[in-house]
């Protein structure tokens, strides 16, 4: 997840035409802004780039899933099903739509697994968000299905997946909408920045509006914009969306650069007995950031992941112990420690989150270690790389 490894000219460039107007707003100001629509222009070669109808930038990936819960009619105590390997924004945009997240389990794509998915559904069901951690895929296909036979809303967390796909589609694109995150860890960054797609026209006109206080967008004038529906600031502004720009026209190299990285340490590493791989429902499709592989179990992933990082290989995690991205960690959210009393509290079918179990995740997690794979990395680093990983594992396994 290299965003923040590459600022160049580039981004520069794009930066300084925003500068050079002093337009920083994304509406209006048409004559001063010399025809630069940064956020506009980036929204049009995201969507083309992604194969979708629309996309709807917003300030950050957790703005743009609160803007897409919005936009889909998820609100005050529906249930939605949400996996326990996450980021905890996806959890937090259900709380803040006044929902209920319900956890189900995960499979060895790292991902909500359909089964798991069909154990938690319950009548007060509306929607099920995936998320297609560390670049590669849920199996999407077979989770739609279950979506579709039962009507449920499918919204997917792509945030750390653009330009991932399966077969041939890109992530984001199969349910009613997907978000993306552009912060600095992403693929691609804009510093802060998000965005919703969509091929559903309603959908877009929502998020649209939602993300600006409900404003319609229809007029020229600003100030005689009518208010569509309750809405919440969300926006990204132009320098955002300028750096955002620049990196969205890397995507593919920064792709290509990745898959090479990831192979060869892959490659490298598969000959090691009692070492398996995530599973990848289309390989094709992976954007590579990371490389994801199993121990023998949690003893032995804890030995790896010091002796890689004492080894010098960095950027290797064993989330089940790290407190960022698996629910066991989690204790502000085991607790319910919120600023002020939140919505889901007040619902009779808010479950006890404290005493939340998901054994097959944690027994996928507990052997699970992902590699960071860098765009940096010269060919010496590279090779080292390799040597040093395959050295320590043997060791080990
Ligand atoms: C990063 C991330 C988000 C939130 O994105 P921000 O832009 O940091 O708000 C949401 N979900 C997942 C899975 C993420 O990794």
């Amino acid at each position: 997840m290299p965003g923040f490894e590459i600022f160049g000219d580039e981004e520069r460039k794009q930066v300084n035409d925003v500068l050079e107007t002093g337009v920083l707003f994304r509406y209006g100001f048409d004559g001063a802004r010399k025809g630069h629509w940064k956020a506009k222009t980036l929204e049009r070669e995201l969507a083309e780039r992604l194969g979708v109808a629309h996309a709807h930038l917003c300030a950050s990936g957790t703005a743009a899933l609160s803007t897409a819960m919005a936009a889909c009619g998820i609100g005050a105590g529906d249930e939605v099903i949400v996996p326990p390997f996450t980021f905890v924004a996806t959890i937090e945009s259900v709380l803040m739509a006044g929902a209920v997240p319900v956890f189900a389990e995960i499979d060895e794509t790292l991902c909500l697994s359909p089964e798991g998915l069909e154990a938690a559904l319950t009548p007060s069901t509306k929607a099920v968000v995936p998320v297609h951690m560390c670049g590669s895929m849920a199996r999407i296909d077979e989770i739609k299905a279950i979506c579709d036979k039962r009507g449920l809303i499918l919204l997917e967390d792509a945030c750390q997946s653009v330009g991932a796909g399966y077969q041939g589609r890109a992530l984001g694109s199969f349910g009613k909408a997907g978000c993306f995150s552009f912060d600095p860890v992403k693929t691609i960054t804009c510093g802060e920045g998000g965005a919703v797609v969509t091929n559903d026209k309603a959908i877009y006109l929502t998020a649209d509006a939602y993300a600006d206080h409900g404003h319609d967008h229809i007029g020229h004038d600003r100030g005689a914009e009518d208010h569509l529906i309750i809405g919440a600031n969300h926006r990204i502004s132009e320098l955002n969306a300028a750096v955002g720009l620049a990196q969205l026209r890397k995507l593919d190299w920064i792709l290509e650069t990745q898959r090479r990285n990831k192979a060869a340490i892959k490659d490298a590493m598969s000959g090691l007995p009692g070492i398996t791989f995530r599973q990848l429902p289309d390989p094709d499709g992976d954007s590579a950031t990371f490389l994801s592989f199993f121990m023998p179990d949690v003893k032995t992933a804890r030995q790896a992941v010091k002796a890689l990082a004492a080894g010098g290989v960095d950027g290797c995690f064993h989330w089940f112990d790290n407190n960022w991205h698996y629910i066991r960690h989690w204790n502000h959210f085991h607790t319910m420690k919120a600023a002020a009393r939140l919505a889901v509290q007040t619902l009779a079918n808010c479950p006890d989150y404290g005493t939340i179990a998901t054994p097959r995740s944690d027994a996928v997690m507990q052997r699970t270690i992902s590699m960071q794979i860098k765009l940096g990395w010269t060919d010496e680093q590279l090779r080292r790389r390799v040597e040093e990983t395959v050295k320590i594992l043997k060791a080990i396994v």
